[in-house]
């Protein structure tokens, strides 16, 4: 497990992509590992599994919550999660805001996009995106408290790497669009995270900048 951290490792430093390890289902002695390795940055799906890793791990670790999120569980984990990547409607955009606000954080996020051929997954449509980036950048709906650094999608579960790379690339593409159309200044929206353990040199090349990676790491989940 520690040579395919380090090799890992090595990959995504040449190219200043991030190491987000997906620690769903793993133990904390897993996570310890990796941590006195040097890792700091760990993702969950789950509110109640990441509160409890959050009360029980070492406070240093950023915690990125890559799963769906229900509105009445953002308060669990508005206190102490670094990065949101998973945004798929203006009103967990603002519930979120709403429960910053309270305790005078602001929340680093990133939009989740749909990019794949399957009927199952959350995200948010070209025209959604661009509605909620909209509203966000309007002074007037006072979003003070969540800060938007880029956009996450995840591609079709398929052998055909053909098609995931295509569906990196329309992300990567949507990201330059919104980049250029709303956020040209501001240096935060910067992060594209895509790409998993069996397509994550795929996303590397279309310009991932975050990667989430479980069981390349860790082995196969329980
Ligand atoms: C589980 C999960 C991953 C990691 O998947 P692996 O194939 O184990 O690398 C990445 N992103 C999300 C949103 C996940 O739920």
């Amino acid at each position: 497990m520690n040579d395919n951290y380090v090799a890992l490792k090595e990959t995504l430093d040449s190219s200043n992509c991030t190491l987000i390890a997906v620690s769903k289902t793993q133990a904390k002695e897993a996570i310890l590992n990796l941590y006195k390795n040097g890792q700091r940055n760990f993702g969950e799906n789950k509110v109640q599994e990441l509160a409890e890793k959050y009360t029980h791990l070492p406070k240093d670790i950023q915690w990125h919550l890559i799963g769906h999120l229900q509105t009445n569980k953002v308060k669990t984990i508005v206190p102490f999660v670094y990065l949101i990547h998973s945004i798929d409607s203006l009103k967990l955009l603002q519930e979120i805001n709403r429960e910053a606000n309270k305790i005078n954080r602001t929340i680093n996020v990133l939009l989740q996009i749909y990019i794949a051929k399957e009927e199952s997954k959350f995200g948010l449509d070209a025209k959604q995106a661009i509605d909620i980036v909209e509203t966000y950048l309007d002074k007037d709906t006072y979003l003070t408290h969540v800060r938007i650094c880029g956009i996450m999608g995840m591609a079709t579960n398929t052998d055909d790497l053909e098609i995931r790379k295509e569906e990196f690339k329309q992300l990567k593409e949507f990201y330059q669009f919104l980049k250029a159309s709303y956020f040209l200044n501001k240096p935060e929206f910067k992060e594209i995270s895509m790409g998993m353990s069996d397509d994550y040199t795929i996303a590397i090349e279309q310009g991932a900048t975050m990667v989430r990676i479980g069981s390349l790491l860790f082995g196969n989940r329980n």
